[in-house]
């Protein structure tokens, strides 16, 4: 594995690293069988993270995914979404 994968965009504008994008240098994906969502994901009353370029996924604990090699995401990039930080790109396999 190269790269890590990208967030190329999140939705979940209640979050306190969602600044217009994801701003947190990375993000841990974690969620439940079915259901993968991002672990970083909070609400706080400030806006926070990095303008460092594009947040990544850092860690994935959704072993059952069909991107995820070695508790590793290897999709080039992600999306998250909905009031609860979901992860789009996961596929149960
Ligand atoms: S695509 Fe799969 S492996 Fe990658 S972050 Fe989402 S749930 Fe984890």
């Amino acid at each position: 594995m190269s790269a890590l994968a990208t967030i190329s965009s999140c939705a979940t504008t209640a979050c306190a690293y969602n600044d217009g994008a994801c701003k947190a240098g990375a993000i841990t994906v974690g969620g439940s069988e079915g259901s993968a969502s991002c672990g970083t994901f909070v609400t706080l009353d400030v806006r926070g993270g990095t303008n460092s370029g594009s947040a990544q996924v850092g860690a994935c604990q959704r072993l059952e995914c069909a991107h995820n090699t070695d508790l590793m995401c290897t999709a080039e990039a992600i999306t998250v979404s909905a009031d609860t930080a979901l992860c789009e790109m996961y596929s149960a396999r």
